[in-house]
Protein backbone atom coordinates (compact mmCIF):
# COMPACT_ATOMS: atom_id res chain seq x y z
CA UNK A 1 0.00 0.00 0.00
CA UNK A 2 1.06 3.29 -0.90
CA UNK A 3 1.86 6.13 1.88
CA UNK A 4 0.39 9.17 0.55
CA UNK A 5 -1.17 10.76 3.78
CA UNK A 6 0.23 13.88 5.52
CA UNK A 7 -0.98 14.78 9.36
CA UNK A 8 -0.19 18.73 9.73
CA UNK A 9 -0.04 19.82 13.35
CA UNK A 10 0.07 23.14 14.30
CA UNK A 11 0.80 23.15 18.03
CA UNK A 12 0.11 26.61 19.41
CA UNK A 13 0.49 28.30 22.78
CA UNK A 14 -3.21 26.56 24.21
CA UNK A 15 -4.46 25.12 21.11
CA UNK A 16 -3.66 22.22 18.27
CA UNK A 17 -4.55 22.40 15.05
CA UNK A 18 -4.41 19.65 13.00
CA UNK A 19 -5.30 18.44 9.49
CA UNK A 20 -5.42 14.93 7.90
CA UNK A 21 -4.68 15.14 3.89
CA UNK A 22 -4.25 12.66 0.64
CA UNK A 23 -1.88 13.85 -1.41
CA UNK A 24 -2.86 12.42 -4.29
CA UNK A 25 -5.71 14.61 -4.77
CA UNK A 26 -4.95 17.24 -1.57
CA UNK A 27 -8.21 16.10 0.02
CA UNK A 28 -8.90 16.73 3.11
CA UNK A 29 -9.45 13.59 5.53
CA UNK A 30 -10.32 15.21 8.37
CA UNK A 31 -9.52 18.37 10.05
CA UNK A 32 -9.82 19.51 14.04
CA UNK A 33 -9.15 22.10 17.08
CA UNK A 34 -8.42 21.68 20.36
CA UNK A 35 -8.40 25.37 22.39
CA UNK A 36 -7.79 26.13 25.74
CA UNK A 37 -5.25 23.53 26.50
CA UNK A 38 -4.55 23.61 30.09
CA UNK A 39 -7.76 26.21 31.08
CA UNK A 40 -10.55 24.49 33.07
CA UNK A 41 -12.65 24.06 30.23
CA UNK A 42 -10.95 22.84 26.91
CA UNK A 43 -12.76 22.08 23.59
CA UNK A 44 -12.55 19.57 20.78
CA UNK A 45 -13.68 19.44 17.63
CA UNK A 46 -13.01 16.91 15.36
CA UNK A 47 -14.15 16.72 12.03
CA UNK A 48 -13.46 13.85 9.45
CA UNK A 49 -14.74 13.97 5.79
CA UNK A 50 -16.73 10.69 5.84
CA UNK A 51 -18.45 9.10 8.75
CA UNK A 52 -21.05 12.09 10.10
CA UNK A 53 -20.72 15.20 11.11
CA UNK A 54 -18.45 17.14 13.95
CA UNK A 55 -17.41 15.10 17.05
CA UNK A 56 -17.41 17.58 20.06
CA UNK A 57 -15.61 16.86 23.53
CA UNK A 58 -15.32 19.16 26.51
CA UNK A 59 -13.54 19.09 29.45
CA UNK A 60 -10.40 19.71 30.76
CA UNK A 61 -7.22 18.64 28.73
CA UNK A 62 -3.85 19.38 30.74
CA UNK A 63 -1.42 19.77 28.05
CA UNK A 64 -0.47 19.21 24.47
CA UNK A 65 0.83 15.20 25.09
CA UNK A 66 -3.42 14.91 26.20
CA UNK A 67 -4.85 16.73 23.58
CA UNK A 68 -2.54 14.93 21.35
CA UNK A 69 -3.00 11.54 22.33
CA UNK A 70 -6.99 12.90 21.85
CA UNK A 71 -6.72 13.22 18.30
CA UNK A 72 -4.67 10.28 17.69
CA UNK A 73 -7.50 8.54 19.15
CA UNK A 74 -10.04 10.02 17.75
CA UNK A 75 -8.17 9.48 13.69
CA UNK A 76 -8.34 5.94 15.11
CA UNK A 77 -11.90 6.12 15.43
CA UNK A 78 -12.44 7.11 11.58
CA UNK A 79 -9.71 4.38 10.74
CA UNK A 80 -7.08 6.91 9.88
CA UNK A 81 -4.73 6.37 12.81
CA UNK A 82 -1.34 7.34 13.37
CA UNK A 83 -0.49 3.98 12.64
CA UNK A 84 -1.76 3.38 9.58
CA UNK A 85 0.45 2.27 6.69
CA UNK A 86 -0.66 5.15 4.48
CA UNK A 87 0.58 7.97 6.92
CA UNK A 88 3.19 8.74 4.91
CA UNK A 89 5.01 11.50 7.38
CA UNK A 90 3.40 14.12 9.72
CA UNK A 91 4.21 18.06 9.38
CA UNK A 92 5.19 20.08 11.99
CA UNK A 93 4.39 23.90 11.93
CA UNK A 94 7.67 24.98 13.63
CA UNK A 95 7.22 29.19 14.43
CA UNK A 96 11.27 30.36 14.39
CA UNK A 97 13.64 28.23 13.01
CA UNK A 98 16.41 31.24 13.11
CA UNK A 99 18.52 31.65 10.56
CA UNK A 100 19.63 27.74 10.08
CA UNK A 101 16.89 26.18 8.77
CA UNK A 102 16.05 27.79 5.47
CA UNK A 103 13.89 24.81 4.90
CA UNK A 104 11.79 22.01 5.52
CA UNK A 105 13.62 19.66 7.92
CA UNK A 106 13.67 15.65 8.92
CA UNK A 107 13.36 15.85 12.70
CA UNK A 108 16.02 13.97 14.48
CA UNK A 109 17.82 14.60 17.68
CA UNK A 110 20.10 17.63 16.66
CA UNK A 111 17.05 19.44 14.80
CA UNK A 112 15.26 18.72 17.91
CA UNK A 113 18.16 20.50 20.11
CA UNK A 114 18.05 23.48 18.22
CA UNK A 115 14.53 24.33 18.00
CA UNK A 116 14.94 24.51 21.61
CA UNK A 117 18.36 26.50 21.65
CA UNK A 118 15.64 29.53 19.11
CA UNK A 119 13.21 29.41 22.39
CA UNK A 120 14.79 32.66 23.84
CA UNK A 121 13.39 34.85 20.59
CA UNK A 122 10.51 32.83 20.22
CA UNK A 123 9.24 32.07 23.82
CA UNK A 124 5.66 31.49 23.54
CA UNK A 125 5.72 29.45 20.46
CA UNK A 126 8.76 27.19 20.09
CA UNK A 127 7.60 25.25 23.86
CA UNK A 128 4.43 24.92 22.25
CA UNK A 129 5.50 23.05 18.71
CA UNK A 130 8.31 21.46 20.57
CA UNK A 131 5.44 19.64 22.92
CA UNK A 132 3.37 18.84 20.01
CA UNK A 133 6.68 16.94 18.32
CA UNK A 134 7.85 15.09 21.04
CA UNK A 135 4.21 13.67 21.69
CA UNK A 136 3.91 12.31 17.82
CA UNK A 137 7.77 11.34 18.13
CA UNK A 138 7.01 9.13 21.12
CA UNK A 139 4.20 7.47 19.56
CA UNK A 140 5.23 7.27 15.98
CA UNK A 141 9.56 6.74 16.41
CA UNK A 142 9.10 5.49 13.17
CA UNK A 143 7.55 8.00 10.99
CA UNK A 144 9.34 10.53 9.33
CA UNK A 145 8.45 13.82 11.06
CA UNK A 146 8.79 17.32 9.44
CA UNK A 147 9.26 20.74 10.98
CA UNK A 148 8.32 23.79 8.42
CA UNK A 149 9.58 26.96 9.52
CA UNK A 150 7.60 29.70 9.48
CA UNK A 151 11.13 31.84 9.11
CA UNK A 152 12.52 30.06 6.37
CA UNK A 153 10.72 31.77 3.51
CA UNK A 154 12.30 35.37 4.81
CA UNK A 155 15.96 33.52 4.90
CA UNK A 156 16.44 34.52 1.81
CA UNK A 157 16.36 38.35 2.11
CA UNK A 158 19.37 40.20 1.98
CA UNK A 159 21.99 41.15 4.80
CA UNK A 160 21.10 44.94 4.44
CA UNK A 161 17.15 43.69 5.00
CA UNK A 162 17.64 41.23 7.36
CA UNK A 163 19.91 43.65 9.93
CA UNK A 164 18.76 46.41 12.24
CA UNK A 165 21.29 49.00 12.28
CA UNK A 166 22.76 48.82 15.20
CA UNK A 167 25.79 47.59 17.59
CA UNK A 168 27.36 44.31 15.14
CA UNK A 169 28.27 42.51 18.12
CA UNK A 170 25.64 43.16 20.54
CA UNK A 171 23.37 42.25 17.46
CA UNK A 172 25.34 38.96 16.75
CA UNK A 173 25.73 38.32 20.10
CA UNK A 174 21.92 38.43 20.97
CA UNK A 175 21.03 36.82 17.30
CA UNK A 176 18.68 39.87 17.12
CA UNK A 177 17.55 40.34 13.37
CA UNK A 178 14.73 40.44 11.20
CA UNK A 179 14.13 37.11 10.69
CA UNK A 180 9.89 37.46 9.38
CA UNK A 181 7.05 35.31 10.04
CA UNK A 182 3.93 34.01 8.35
CA UNK A 183 6.77 32.71 5.50
CA UNK A 184 4.37 29.41 4.86
CA UNK A 185 1.95 31.62 3.85
CA UNK A 186 3.93 34.05 1.71
CA UNK A 187 5.66 31.33 -0.02
CA UNK A 188 2.54 29.81 -0.93
CA UNK A 189 0.61 33.10 -1.95
CA UNK A 190 3.39 34.02 -3.90
CA UNK A 191 3.48 30.88 -5.89
CA UNK A 192 -0.08 31.47 -6.33
CA UNK A 193 0.20 34.68 -7.80
CA UNK A 194 2.27 34.01 -10.15
CA UNK A 195 0.23 31.14 -11.31
CA UNK A 196 -3.03 33.17 -12.13
CA UNK A 197 -0.69 35.83 -13.93
CA UNK A 198 0.31 32.66 -15.83
CA UNK A 199 3.58 32.88 -15.49
CA UNK A 200 6.84 30.97 -13.53
CA UNK A 201 7.43 32.15 -9.95
CA UNK A 202 10.88 33.16 -10.91
CA UNK A 203 9.34 35.60 -13.44
CA UNK A 204 7.51 37.85 -11.33
CA UNK A 205 7.64 40.20 -8.39
CA UNK A 206 4.90 40.30 -5.93
CA UNK A 207 4.52 42.19 -2.66
CA UNK A 208 2.13 40.06 -0.53
CA UNK A 209 -0.38 41.75 2.15
CA UNK A 210 -1.49 38.62 5.08
CA UNK A 211 -3.59 40.52 6.80
CA UNK A 212 -4.99 38.19 9.02
CA UNK A 213 -5.35 38.95 13.54
CA UNK A 214 -1.44 38.96 12.80
CA UNK A 215 -0.67 40.37 9.18
CA UNK A 216 2.50 41.02 7.59
CA UNK A 217 4.13 42.04 4.12
CA UNK A 218 6.98 40.75 2.44
CA UNK A 219 8.39 41.76 -1.15
CA UNK A 220 9.09 38.91 -3.28
CA UNK A 221 11.30 39.21 -6.48
CA UNK A 222 11.41 36.17 -8.30
CA UNK A 223 10.00 33.71 -6.04
CA UNK A 224 12.71 34.55 -3.44
CA UNK A 225 11.35 37.05 -0.25
CA UNK A 226 13.98 40.00 -0.33
CA UNK A 227 12.05 42.44 2.55
CA UNK A 228 9.80 41.28 4.96
CA UNK A 229 7.65 43.63 7.92
CA UNK A 230 7.92 41.31 10.39
CA UNK A 231 11.43 41.26 12.26
CA UNK A 232 12.70 39.48 15.53
CA UNK A 233 9.28 38.85 16.46
CA UNK A 234 6.18 38.87 14.82
CA UNK A 235 5.45 42.12 16.48
CA UNK A 236 7.44 44.94 14.12
CA UNK A 237 5.31 46.42 11.10
CA UNK A 238 1.74 46.67 10.21
CA UNK A 239 -0.74 47.49 12.66
CA UNK A 240 -2.05 44.36 13.60
CA UNK A 241 -5.46 42.98 15.56
CA UNK A 242 -3.66 43.28 19.33
CA UNK A 243 0.01 44.39 18.21
CA UNK A 244 1.18 47.58 17.71
CA UNK A 245 3.94 46.97 14.75
CA UNK A 246 6.42 49.82 14.33
CA UNK A 247 6.69 52.44 16.23
CA UNK A 248 9.91 54.20 17.99
CA UNK A 249 11.63 51.76 19.95
CA UNK A 250 12.33 54.98 22.35
CA UNK A 251 8.90 54.75 23.35
CA UNK A 252 9.71 51.54 25.25
CA UNK A 253 12.44 53.38 27.54
CA UNK A 254 9.61 56.38 27.84
CA UNK A 255 7.27 53.79 29.01
CA UNK A 256 9.86 52.40 31.41
CA UNK A 257 11.46 55.65 32.98
CA UNK A 258 8.19 58.21 33.06
CA UNK A 259 5.24 55.67 32.94
CA UNK A 260 7.04 53.25 35.58
CA UNK A 261 5.89 50.07 33.72
CA UNK A 262 8.46 46.68 33.62
CA UNK A 263 9.68 45.12 29.93
CA UNK A 264 7.13 42.36 31.06
CA UNK A 265 3.90 45.09 31.25
CA UNK A 266 5.46 46.92 28.00
CA UNK A 267 5.54 43.40 26.10
CA UNK A 268 1.52 42.97 27.40
CA UNK A 269 1.15 46.25 25.81
CA UNK A 270 2.32 46.16 23.02
CA UNK A 271 1.08 42.39 21.98
CA UNK A 272 -2.08 42.39 22.95
CA UNK A 273 -3.33 45.47 23.95
CA UNK A 274 -2.23 47.57 20.61
CA UNK A 275 -3.13 47.85 17.24
CA UNK A 276 -6.67 47.80 16.48
CA UNK A 277 -8.03 46.74 20.06
CA UNK A 278 -5.97 49.33 21.42
CA UNK A 279 -7.17 52.21 18.52
CA UNK A 280 -10.95 51.52 19.33
CA UNK A 281 -11.21 48.15 21.90
CA UNK A 282 -12.18 45.74 18.57
CA UNK A 283 -9.47 44.09 16.83
CA UNK A 284 -12.62 42.15 14.05
CA UNK A 285 -12.11 44.24 10.64
CA UNK A 286 -16.11 43.28 10.31
CA UNK A 287 -17.03 44.86 13.78
CA UNK A 288 -15.00 47.89 12.69
CA UNK A 289 -16.13 48.74 9.23
CA UNK A 290 -19.90 47.84 11.68
CA UNK A 291 -19.09 50.86 13.78
CA UNK A 292 -17.85 53.09 10.88
CA UNK A 293 -21.00 52.57 8.93
CA UNK A 294 -22.83 53.81 12.24
CA UNK A 295 -20.10 56.84 12.49
CA UNK A 296 -18.24 55.94 14.95
CA UNK A 297 -15.08 57.93 14.69
CA UNK A 298 -12.57 56.04 17.28
CA UNK A 299 -13.20 52.32 14.61
CA UNK A 300 -12.79 55.22 11.53
CA UNK A 301 -9.40 56.85 13.40
CA UNK A 302 -8.02 52.81 13.86
CA UNK A 303 -8.82 52.19 10.34
CA UNK A 304 -7.14 54.87 8.99
CA UNK A 305 -4.33 54.25 11.06
CA UNK A 306 -4.22 50.20 10.03
CA UNK A 307 -4.55 51.70 5.95
CA UNK A 308 -1.91 54.18 6.02
CA UNK A 309 0.84 52.11 7.59
CA UNK A 310 -0.44 49.43 4.72
CA UNK A 311 -0.01 52.01 2.22
CA UNK A 312 3.30 52.50 3.23
CA UNK A 313 4.51 49.36 3.18
CA UNK A 314 3.32 48.74 -0.77
CA UNK A 315 5.22 52.11 -1.22
CA UNK A 316 8.42 50.87 0.48
CA UNK A 317 8.08 47.47 -1.04
CA UNK A 318 7.94 48.71 -4.61
CA UNK A 319 10.56 50.98 -4.39
CA UNK A 320 12.80 47.70 -3.10
CA UNK A 321 11.44 45.51 -5.76
CA UNK A 322 11.70 48.22 -8.57
CA UNK A 323 9.44 46.60 -10.82
CA UNK A 324 5.90 44.97 -9.71
CA UNK A 325 3.90 42.74 -11.13
CA UNK A 326 1.05 41.83 -8.45
CA UNK A 327 -0.06 42.79 -5.35
CA UNK A 328 -1.57 39.90 -3.58
CA UNK A 329 -4.02 40.33 -0.69
CA UNK A 330 -4.39 37.32 1.75
CA UNK A 331 -5.83 35.90 5.32
CA UNK A 332 -9.20 37.04 6.97
CA UNK A 333 -9.02 40.67 6.08
CA UNK A 334 -7.32 40.38 3.41
CA UNK A 335 -9.47 37.70 1.58
CA UNK A 336 -13.05 38.72 3.15
CA UNK A 337 -12.38 42.93 3.41
CA UNK A 338 -13.35 44.65 -0.07
CA UNK A 339 -13.18 48.20 2.29
CA UNK A 340 -9.34 46.64 3.18
CA UNK A 341 -8.28 46.63 -0.52
CA UNK A 342 -9.82 49.05 -1.32
CA UNK A 343 -8.59 51.85 0.77
CA UNK A 344 -5.48 50.38 0.66
CA UNK A 345 -4.64 50.81 -3.26
CA UNK A 346 -6.36 53.50 -3.53
CA UNK A 347 -4.65 57.02 -4.56
CA UNK A 348 -1.75 54.52 -5.86
CA UNK A 349 -2.69 54.92 -9.56
CA UNK A 350 0.23 56.65 -10.25
CA UNK A 351 2.17 53.60 -9.45
CA UNK A 352 -0.28 51.33 -11.42
CA UNK A 353 -2.46 49.87 -9.35
CA UNK A 354 -5.95 49.97 -9.55
CA UNK A 355 -8.97 48.05 -8.25
CA UNK A 356 -11.98 47.34 -9.89
CA UNK A 357 -15.22 48.09 -7.45
CA UNK A 358 -17.52 45.21 -9.03
CA UNK A 359 -14.59 42.36 -8.72
CA UNK A 360 -13.63 43.71 -5.38
CA UNK A 361 -17.03 43.30 -4.10
CA UNK A 362 -17.84 39.98 -5.29
CA UNK A 363 -16.96 36.87 -3.02
CA UNK A 364 -15.17 34.60 -4.23
CA UNK A 365 -13.64 31.17 -3.21
CA UNK A 366 -10.35 30.82 -5.10
CA UNK A 367 -7.53 32.88 -6.34
CA UNK A 368 -8.77 35.98 -8.45
CA UNK A 369 -7.82 39.19 -10.01
CA UNK A 370 -9.57 42.40 -8.72
CA UNK A 371 -7.68 45.18 -10.73
CA UNK A 372 -9.37 46.53 -13.89
CA UNK A 373 -8.40 44.35 -17.08
CA UNK A 374 -4.67 46.02 -18.61
CA UNK A 375 -3.72 47.36 -15.25
CA UNK A 376 -0.12 47.88 -15.07
CA UNK A 377 -0.05 46.01 -11.71
CA UNK A 378 -2.20 43.29 -11.31
CA UNK A 379 -4.12 43.08 -7.50
CA UNK A 380 -5.50 39.86 -6.10
CA UNK A 381 -6.98 37.86 -3.99
CA UNK A 382 -5.10 34.67 -3.12
CA UNK A 383 -6.71 32.88 -0.19
CA UNK A 384 -3.80 31.50 1.82
CA UNK A 385 -3.74 27.52 2.86
CA UNK A 386 -0.59 27.24 5.18
CA UNK A 387 -2.15 23.74 6.31
CA UNK A 388 -1.67 22.30 2.56
CA UNK A 389 1.72 24.70 2.14
CA UNK A 390 2.86 22.69 5.12
CA UNK A 391 1.95 19.23 3.45
CA UNK A 392 2.96 19.45 -0.13
CA UNK A 393 6.76 20.56 1.49
CA UNK A 394 6.61 17.81 3.95
CA UNK A 395 5.30 15.52 0.98
CA UNK A 396 8.18 16.54 -1.10
CA UNK A 397 10.64 16.05 1.61
CA UNK A 398 9.80 12.49 2.52
CA UNK A 399 6.70 11.36 1.32
CA UNK A 400 7.95 9.96 -2.33
CA UNK A 401 10.11 7.74 -0.82
CA UNK A 402 8.00 5.80 1.79
P1 LIG B 1 -6.88 35.14 10.41
O1 LIG B 1 -5.89 35.49 11.47
O2 LIG B 1 -6.28 35.03 9.04
O3 LIG B 1 -7.76 33.97 10.76
O4 LIG B 1 -7.88 36.40 10.31
C1 LIG B 1 -8.75 36.71 11.36
C2 LIG B 1 -9.32 38.10 11.15
O5 LIG B 1 -9.93 38.21 9.85
C3 LIG B 1 -10.45 38.47 12.11
O6 LIG B 1 -9.96 38.99 13.31
C4 LIG B 1 -11.23 39.50 11.33
O7 LIG B 1 -10.71 40.79 11.63
C5 LIG B 1 -10.92 39.22 9.89
N1 LIG B 1 -12.09 38.76 9.11
C6 LIG B 1 -12.57 37.51 8.98
N2 LIG B 1 -13.65 37.51 8.18
C7 LIG B 1 -13.86 38.78 7.79
C8 LIG B 1 -14.83 39.44 6.96
N3 LIG B 1 -15.81 38.77 6.37
N4 LIG B 1 -14.71 40.77 6.80
C9 LIG B 1 -13.72 41.46 7.40
N5 LIG B 1 -12.79 40.91 8.19
C10 LIG B 1 -12.86 39.59 8.39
Amino acid sequence: MSSTRVLVLNSGSSSVKYQLLDMRDERRLATGLVERIGERVSRFRHTPLHGGGPRERTGPIADHEAALKMVAEELAADGLGLDSPELAAIGHRVVHGGKRFTAPTVIDDAVLAEIERLIPVAPLHNPANLAGIRTTLALRPDLPQVAVFDTAFHTTMPESAARYAIDVETADEHRIRRYGFHGTSHAYVSRMTAGLLGKDPSEVNVIVLHLGNGASASAVRGGKCVDTSMGLTPLEGLVMGTRSGDMDPAVIFHLMRVGGMSADEIDTLLNKRSGLIGLCGDNDMREIRRRIDGGDERARLAFDIYIHRLKKYIGAYYAVLGRVDAVAFTAGVGENAAPVREAAVAGLEGLGLAIDGELNAARGDGPRLVSPEHARVAVAVVPTDEELEIATQTYALVGKNS
